[in-house]
């Protein structure tokens, strides 16, 4: 299995460090012939409207989104939860996501970025101890559509927000697993919507 991290802006280095960590070689993924061959795709932390326009300009957005649709695996953290959601709440003006999804998020739900946070999380599907959760300048899940099983929610001002979602072969979290050296939410992807056995 061939697993790709999208590096057109973003984390995606962390990424590969964290697949590399978990055993699977992955590589950095940014033409469309990259794209084409890979079997699992990880949209990295960073900016969604770059990373957008980016694959836009690079005419890689329609392949993403028909991968995507047909069934490839794909995580994304943070810039990426936002990337595969079908809408989005504060959006840029024209900003596009591939989508794949059924939710809402919200960009920038938890403040700017002076209002980062870290928090533990229990996530559904990962045995204890608590995820270290980082959310940096993070989107939260505003609603999600009936397929959409939420795997972590947080509390803020009182209310709960989804932060971690997936969808069939979909998986996204608004914090960056990527970034703490525990890597678990990258072996729950490659396991559980990669399928493949790592040791
Ligand atoms: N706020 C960023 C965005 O809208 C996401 C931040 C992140 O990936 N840490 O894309």
């Amino acid at each position: 299995m061939k697993v790709g991290v999208l590096a057109l802006q973003g984390d995606f280095r962390e990424h590969l460090y964290a697949l590399s960590e978990c055993g699977v070689e992955a590589s950095a993924v940014k033409t469309f012939d990259e794209i084409s061959q890979i079997d699992a795709l990880i949209l990295p932390g960073g900016e969604s409207t770059t990373i957008a326009k980016l694959a836009r300009t690079f005419g890689l957005t329609d392949l993403i989104v028909e991968r995507i649709r047909g069934g490839m695996p794909t995580y994304g953290s943070c810039a990426g939860m936002i990337l595969l959601a079908d809408r989005i709440e504060d959006a840029a003006a024209g900003q596009e996501t591939f989508g794949g999804l059924d939710m809402t998020v919200r960009r920038n739900a938890f403040g700017r970025q002076v209002d980062s946070f870290e928090s533990d999380l229990l996530v559904a599907g990962i045995t204890a101890p608590p995820i270290r959760a980082i959310f940096i300048r993070a989107p939260w899940v505003e609603s999600v559509g009936p397929g959409v099983e939420v795997l972590a929610s947080v509390e803020f001002n009182g209310e709960c927000h989804p932060v971690a979602v997936r969808q069939g072969n979909l998986l996204a979290t608004s914090f960056h697993p990527e970034i703490t050296g525990d890597n678990r939410v990258h072996r729950f992807f490659v396991e559980n919507i990669c399928k493949v056995h790592v040791a």
